[in-house]
């Protein structure tokens, strides 16, 4: 049954099958010699470089190590694909396979990371269940269970308010985190660049944070609030090195707009040519074409010729609304007209960048994007300048509106912290910002410092202290 999977899908199902049970068996002979023994599979990695990130594996009888693990159907995808020859695969301490291609592949390159097979622990009508698992429920099959964190236990003793209010108390900590990083900058080069360092990098996620920020430094050089927005694109797209040089036929809308965006440009590149970011700065993969970085530039465009933003949205923040929901929405929508008023475009409406069409038409930002720039930009930026000008009642209020902001939390990153820590007992869906961000605060404080198993993080005791629990 298993041999009846074909190509990427059963390449998927040995990964899915990993991740589940990590594996089940104690000292799986290497082909090269030796035993390993997985104590945590790792995390799936949905990006670029090998499948699993973190695994922790005991070789023969030496301490465990933290390593990263790649998946392959036969010995052979690991050089057909390029890994043997690829930076991102160095991290690489073990590749799992199926199994291998004929009694001569044993005899491997000592050089390659080594290599173990599952077949022999999986064939069998008995495991053909293993096979079969899909990815919803992955996660939640009960032998996956061992590898949720220590802390679980404690959140799960936790009402769901409780888990809240704990949450919310990690993410006011990322918000003075953040405000701390602001203002900081703020006293060096004013507050105007420190808001638009602030705006931009949330721009480029976690894929592209360096070149939007390395961007957002140089906003001397392009944003021009006495300019069209073909104009400070054009400059935008030509530092970020975006912008195509050659126009195709078939495509004469691109070709067209390009040469108006080439108009500015090329009397000017000559100028910024040192400022000018190599290719090898940009990630392009696992990102969606509604979140393409030409997409996000066309957006930072718009925001840079519109005109005094900074102190619009500084003007936006003092104006208090009442406590009802109304209010509270209508001043909400205000700083979404505020920051998409221009932002529709004949060409970025149905664009993904120069060369690829979106299936459907789409603002440059949605609903989604705003509540990330305003949790992750304009908030933490309004209160830095509350907290320098010492007005602590706005601090408090600035803090509630944070935590209380809506949130579209829908991404696997956020659901997999969701499984591990709580086991799914807070409904993601139903989250606003104050628990989003104290998830993500969990995983930046916490997991991202100590190993998968878990392994001398302080996180379960100190929650059993916290009296909101008792
Ligand atoms: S590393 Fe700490 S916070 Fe993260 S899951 Fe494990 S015990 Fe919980």
């Amino acid at each position: 049954m298993i041999q009846e999977y074909k190509g990427n899908n059963r390449e998927a199902r040995l990964s899915r099958v990993w991740q589940v049970l990590g594996f089940p068996e104690r000292d799986i002979p290497l082909t090269r010699g030796g035993t390993v023994t997985p104590l945590h599979p790792g995390f799936l990695n949905r990006g670029k470089g090998p499948d699993f990130k973190n695994a922790v594996l005991q070789f023969n009888d030496d301490p465990p190590v933290t390593t990263d693990v790649e998946i392959d159907w036969t010995d052979r995808e690991w050089r057909l694909h390029g890994h043997d020859s690829d930076s991102e695969f160095d991290s690489v301490g073990l590749r799992v396979v199926w199994d291998c291609k004929g009694t001569e592949t044993f005899e491997l390159n000592q050089a390659e990371p080594p290599l173990i097979r599952l077949r022999p622990f999986l064939e069998g009508p008995e495991w053909n269940w293993a096979m079969g698992l899909e990815p919803e429920t992955t996660w939640t099959h009960p032998k996956a269970i061992r590898f949720a964190g220590k802390c679980r236990k404690v959140w799960n003793r936790m009402s769901v308010s409780e888990i809240r209010r704990a949450l919310e108390r990690i993410a006011l900590v990322r918000l003075w985190n953040k405000g701390d990083g602001i203002r900081i900058r703020a006293q060096r080069l004013g507050w105007d660049q420190a808001f638009w360092e602030s705006l931009i990098s949330v721009l480029g996620f976690q894929k592209n944070y360096w070149p939007f920020r390395r961007l957002a430094e140089l906003g001397s050089l392009w944003i021009q609030h006495d300019s069209d927005h073909s104009s400070v694109l054009a400059r935008l797209s030509g530092l970020a090195g975006l912008l195509p040089n050659v126009t195709t036929k078939d495509d004469v809308e691109s070709s067209r707009y390009l040469q108006e965006i080439w108009s500015y440009w090329w009397r000017e590149q000559h100028y910024f040519q040192e400022f000018i970011l190599p290719d090898s700065m940009w990630r392009r993969d696992q990102i969606r074409p509604l979140n393409f970085p030409e997409r996000r530039l066309a957006l930072a465009a718009f925001w840079a010729c519109s005109g005094a933003l900074t102190e619009r949205v500084w003007y936006w923040a003092n104006q208090v609304p009442g406590a009802d929901q109304r209010s509270q929405k209508k001043w909400r929508r205000q700083l979404y007209d505020l920051l998409s008023g221009s932002a529709r475009h004949d060409f970025w409406s149905h664009r993904a960048n120069w060369r690829r069409r979106l299936n459907q038409p789409a603002g440059l930002m949605g609903q989604g994007l705003f509540n990330e720039i305003v949790v992750n930009a304009i908030l933490p930026w309004i209160w830095a300048r509350e907290y320098a000008e010492e007005r602590a009642h706005r601090l408090i209020e600035i803090e509630q509106i944070y935590l209380n902001w809506p949130a579209t939390p829908d991404n696997s990153r956020l659901r997999n912290l969701n499984w591990r820590l709580m086991g799914n007992k807070m409904q993601i869906r139903k989250m606003k910002a104050g628990a989003v961000q104290g998830l993500l605060g969990v995983s930046r404080f916490y997991c991202e410092k100590f190993n998968s198993l878990c392994e001398g993080c302080p996180m379960p005791d100190r929650l059993s202290r916290e009296k909101y629990i008792h």
